[in-house]
């Protein structure tokens, strides 16, 4: 299964936030669409960086309640690890298992077209299971 095939399943909606939005600002984003994550974008295409709720919460752990007032930019995650739609979703599970994150931008043609979650992973591997199993049976079960 490829990343494509989530993304025609889930749409291609991304929350993106400004990376001059404050951290407030962020966790509004995140508490209205139910999110863990937000790109970080100028310009809702192109990926100035990632912030997750990790972020948030490591940092105020830091400096307290004063970060709410800060910008995203200072706590986000600039070196962005994105996928392509045509990419193999084994291998991102395998890559986001591995790096620890569980969000992953996707990008085609230098443009953001879309956002892959560790459950969307998941639920894609649970689909997978699923259909091979009612083959599975089908096939037992048509047997002579
Ligand atoms: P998450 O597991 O997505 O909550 O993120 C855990 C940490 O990894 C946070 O510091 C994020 O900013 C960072 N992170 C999340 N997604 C990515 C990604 N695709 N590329 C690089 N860093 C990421």
């Amino acid at each position: 299964m490829r990343i494509r095939d989530i993304l025609r399943r889930k749409g291609d909606a991304v929350a993106t936030v400004r990376p001059d939005a404050t951290v407030r600002q962020l966790l509004s984003v995140l508490a209205e669409h139910n999110i863990g994550a937000s790109v970080v974008s100028p310009d809702g295409a192109s990926i100035a960086g990632i912030v997750s709720e990790r972020d948030v919460v490591r940092r105020l752990h830091e400096h307290g309640a004063a970060l709410l007032d800060r910008p995203v930019s200072e706590i986000m995650t600039a070196e962005v690890r994105t996928c392509g739609p045509g990419d193999q979703v084994e291998d991102l599970r395998r890559a986001m298992t591995e790096h620890r994150f569980r969000h992953v931008p996707v990008v085609e043609d230098g443009r953001l077209v879309g956002i892959v979650s560790i459950g969307d992973v998941v639920k894609s591997a649970i689909d997978e299971l699923e259909s091979e199993r009612e083959h599975l049976v089908d096939y037992i079960q048509r047997a002579p």
